[in-house]
C-alpha cells in the first residue's frame, strides 16, 4: 500500500500527522510513504528528515492524494483532497463529522473508508490508539505555562532578601486527561492546586498530583465514564461552593466538556468580577463555546479584573512532541488494518467498527447518518 501525508492547512496548525521516526515502522509494516513538500517543517521535522527515513517528497498535492490507498491528516482535509482521493481508499484523521457534514457527505459519495481519530472508543484495549487522549494531555501541561505568561505574579512561594512572596492559589475545573496534566504541571511549579470535577472518582486522582478537591457534594457521574448535563438545584448548589474558591485563585483552567454538547458554563460574569485583580482565566473549552462568560476563542480579553485565556488549539503549541504521539496513534491503529502489505479491515470489531465513519458509499455510524442523511 501507499500511504501519504498531507500537509495541513488550518492557519494555527502546526502538526503534522506523521513523523518520519514513526514513518519507518509503518514501512515496515510494508507500506511505501510519501509526504507533501514542507509537512512537517513547522512541527520541528524539516523535509530532509523524511527523505532520510525512506519516504519520498511530493510537491503536487492531488497527485499524492490520487496515487494513495491510505491518506494521513491531523484536521479534516479540504474538500478538493478528498474529490482527488480513489474509490475503496483510506483516510485517517480528526473529523468532527457533525461540524463538517459537506465533508462527510463528500467521504461517502467518494467511496472512501473513514477512520475518524475522535471517535476512537474510550476503552483499555484502544488507549494506545487514544489520540483526544495523547492530545488533551499535551494541551493540559501546556495550559498553565499559557497562564504564568498573562500573570504578573510567580507560581512558588520564594524568600528573598526583602521578604517572602507568597505561593499562587491555582483551579483546574475539569479533571479529564487535560485537567489532571494541568494539576500537575501546576503543582510542579509550586502553585497550590485545587481541583474540581463533578466526577467523584476525580477525587483521589487530584491527590495524586499534589491537589485539593474542592467538594461541592454534587454526584454527576453519566453513561460510559463521561460526566452527564447537571439539573438546575444541583447547578445553584456547586455555584455557591465554588463561588468562594474562584475568588481565591489567581489562575484557574478550566477544560470541562460533556461529549456532544456546548461547554458547561463553570463561571458566571459575576463570578468572574468576583476575581483577584490581576487573575487569569485560561479556558480550554474556548473551542467549544467556553466554560467562562466572556471567553472569545483564539483571542485574550480584559473583563474586569481578569484577563481571559481562550486558545483554539493548544497542542498545536507543542507540535514537535504531539505530532510524535499523533504518528504513534495512529501507527497503532494502522497496526490493525494492515497484513503483509494488504489494507484489510476487520469491521467486526470494535475499535475497527467505532472508529469507522463512512465505508463503501455509506456513513456507517448510524448516529452521525442520521444527522447528515
Ligand atoms: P472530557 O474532555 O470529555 O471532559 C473533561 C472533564 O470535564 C471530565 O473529567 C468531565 O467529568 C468534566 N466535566 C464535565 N462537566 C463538568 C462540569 N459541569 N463541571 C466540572 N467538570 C465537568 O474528558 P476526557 O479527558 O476526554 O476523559 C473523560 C473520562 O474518560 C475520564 O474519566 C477519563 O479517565 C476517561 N478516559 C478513558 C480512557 C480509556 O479507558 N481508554 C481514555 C481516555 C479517557
Amino acid at each position: 500500500v501507499t500511504i501519504a501525508i498531507l500537509k495541513e492547512t488550518q492557519p494555527d496548525e502546526k502538526r503534522v500527522a506523521m513523523i518520519p521516526a514513526v514513518a519507518q515502522r509503518l514501512a515496515h509494516l510494508g507500506a511505501t510513504l510519501a509526504v507533501e513538500q514542507g509537512a512537517g517543517q513547522a512541527a520541528t521535522y524539516p523535509d530532509a528528515t523524511y527523505t532520510q527515513a525512506g519516504v519520498s517528497l511530493v510537491a503536487d498535492r492531488t497527485s499524492l492524494v490520487a496515487q494513495a490507498d491510505i491518506v494521513l491528516a491531523v484536521q479534516p482535509p479540504p474538500l478538493e483532497v478528498v474529490q482527488a482521493m480513489k474509490p475503496g481508499s483510506l483516510l485517517v484523521s480528526f473529523l468532527y463529522a457533525t461540524s463538517q457534514p459537506d465533508l462527510v457527505r463528500a467521504l461517502r459519495d467518494q467511496r472512501v473508508t473513514t477512520f475518524a481519530m475522535e471517535m476512537i472508543p474510550r476503552i483499555s484495549r484502544a488507549q494506545a490508539m487514544d489520540a483526544l487522549s495523547s492530545q488533551a494531555a499535551l494541551a493540559g501541561y501546556y495550559a498553565p505555562l499559557l497562564g504564568c505568561v498573562h500573570m504578573q505574579k510567580i507560581l512558588p512561594m520564594m524568600t528573598t532578601a526583602v521578604g517572602s512572596l507568597r505561593a499562587a492559589h491555582v483551579l483546574v475545573m475539569g479533571l479529564g486527561v487535560a485537567g489532571l496534566q494541568a494539576l500537575a504541571t501546576a503543582h510542579r511549579l509550586g502553585a497550590i492546586c485545587e481541583g474540581y470535577d463533578v466526577r467523584p472518582e476525580t477525587r483521589e486522582e487530584a491527590a495524586s498530583v499534589g491537589a485539593k478537591f474542592v467538594d461541592t457534594g454534587v454526584d454527576a457521574r453519566g453513561a460510559g465514564g463521561y460526566a452527564r448535563e447537571l439539573t438546575a438545584e444541583e447547578k445553584a448548589k456547586v455555584r455557591t461552593v465554588l463561588s468562594q474558591h474562584i475568588a481565591q485563585a489567581d489562575m484557574i483552567i478550566t477544560t470541562a466538556s460533556v461529549p456532544g454538547r456546548r461547554a458547561p458554563r463553570l463561571i458566571d460574569a459575576q463570578q468572574l468580577a468576583g476575581m483577584k485583580e490581576g487573575s487569569v482565566v485560561v479556558d480550554m473549552g474556548a473551542p467549544n463555546g467556553g466554560n467562562c462568560e466572556g471567553t472569545k476563542a483564539g483571542e485574550i480579553v480584559r473583563v474586569g479584573p481578569v484577563t481571559l485565556v481562550g486558545p483554539t488549539n493548544l497542542p498545536s503549541c507543542l507540535a514537535a512532541q504531539a505530532s510524535e504521539l499523533y504518528a504513534k496513534n495512529i501507527l497503532n491503529l494502522l497496526q490493525q488494518v494492515l497484513h503483509d502489505g494488504v489494507l484489510k479491515p476487520d469491521f467486526t470489531d470494535d475499535v475497527i467498527a467505532g472508529t469507522t465513519l463512512t465505508h463503501d458509499g455509506t456513513i456507517t455510524n448510524p448516529a452521525i447518518r442520521q444527522a447528515l442523511e
